[in-house]
């Protein structure tokens, strides 16, 4: 069978470094944050181009505190795509506030910007952009629509690590980003993980004390800004006690493993490389699959796309992925239930029809293989199927 993802490869290929690198771990004692753990964050945020990187639990995490840090909370509203993975809507459940779902557009898979603008009201607090399949959004229009409406920027990059909008990676093209380091994405670690980048110093502190229980000097920063109120630190006495045993704010428990933090270590710099390598396997599906009936993906010119997954369109979608699971192909489908159909928002009032390409692509896309480690032959195989599927 020739898969969709694949993690054995690549950690065949780096067995001896990633190995050692978690070794190195287990004998230091040191398992939650710590020193792998800063230097990773140094090494993500100088990776992205921003200043500072904030290493949590996963990218569900990341996506809930990057939207508290950002003063999202109960009774706001924030606009996102109904064309993602659940966690970007439900991050915004989960922290009280309203997702308000705006389409994709057809050939990009992305949020369609000019759909945003009559989303807005009074409660709008932020915009989550979703840099889908690899893929950055429209990111000038965004920024330009939440600047005209005072509105935060939170980019979901969880499936675009190092991917590029006009030459700037994703993870600084808003106020803050969001990454997952789930095993299968571009970027992944050995479990779960994931990480906010910010240039924003206040989010940043904010987000230090998110992912540890809202304590310690952070959390009181974060009291302050939400309270709206000076707060100095010399005023708090912590009686000769650990700070981190003081708490401001509602926080989580989420924070990033030394271990996952080492293995990314071992990872981070082969990202561009495997990056490049899913763009050059892209360029040959692009320009080899010439079956008329299948539609290929679109990257607009300002885009670096990564190719986390390699998605195409077909009015036959559902025999394709039977013909090609006949000769050994394995395929997927993101998403099969566009967000504002899921069942757990139906008190939101959406309806089939509302997000007319969202659900399109729901019925008729279908992922096909696409890692850096795929072969030759595989890739050979993977467009002889479909070339020669007739539907
Ligand atoms: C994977 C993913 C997430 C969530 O990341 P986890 O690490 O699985 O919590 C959020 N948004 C998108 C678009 C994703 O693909």
């Amino acid at each position: 069978m020739i898969p969709l993802m694949n993690l054995d490869r690549q950690y065949a290929n780096l067995q001896e470094k990633l190995d050692a690198a978690a070794l190195k771990v287990l004998h230091s004692g040191n398992y939650i944050l710590g020193e792998e753990v800063t230097e990773f964050e140094k090494e993500f945020a100088a990776y992205c181009g921003v200043k500072y990187a904030v290493g949590v639990g996963n990218g569900t995490d990341a996506l809930v505190i990057a939207l508290q840090a950002c003063g999202v909370k109960a009774g706001d509203e924030v606009i996102t795509c109904a064309m993602s993975f659940f966690a970007t809507a439900e991050a915004v459940g989960v922290v009280g506030a309203k997702p308000v779902f705006v389409d994709c557009t057809k050939d990009t898979y992305l949020i369609d910007v000019d759909a945003i603008e009559e989303k807005i009201t009074d409660k709008t607090k932020a915009i989550i952009p979703i840099h889908l399949y690899g893929q950055c959004a429209n990111m000038d229009k965004v920024r330009e629509i939440a600047k005209k409406h005072n509105l935060m920027v939170i980019e979901d990059a969880a499936q675009a690590a190092g991917a590029e909008y006009n030459g700037k990676k994703a993870g600084s093209l808003g106020d803050v980003g969001c990454f997952s380091f789930f095993p299968t994405k571009n970027l992944g670690c050995a479990g779960d993980g994931g990480i906010i980048t910010t240039d924003n110093e206040e989010i940043y502190k904010q987000c230090l004390a998110l992912r540890v229980h809202g304590s310690g000097l952070n959390g009181l920063f974060t009291y302050g800004k939400r309270k709206n109120i000076e707060v100095s630190e010399e005023k708090v006495d912590f009686n000769g006690n650990l700070p981190k045993y003081y708490n401001f704010v509602l926080g989580h428990n989420s924070r990033l493993d030394a271990l996952q933090a080492a293995l990314l270590r071992v990872k981070l710099p082969h990202l561009e490389e495997w990056n490049e390598t899913r763009r050059k396997y892209a360029e040959e599906y692009n320009e080899k699959i010439n079956n008329p009936v299948i539609l290929k993906p679109v990257c607009k010119n300002e885009n670096l796309h990564i190719y986390y997954v390699y998605v195409i369109v077909t009015e036959k979608r559902d025999e394709l992925r039977d013909a090609m699971k006949e000769a050994g192909i394995a395929t997927g489908v993101y998403f099969p239930v566009p967000l504002h159909l899921q069942r757990v928002f139906e008190d939101l009032g959406y309806k089939a029809g509302d997000m007319p390409n969202a659900e399109y692509l729901a019925a008729h896309s279908l992922a096909i293989p696409m890692f850096a480690e795929l072969t030759e032959e595989e890739r050979k195989k993977v467009i002889d199927v479909i070339n020669n599927f007739e539907g």
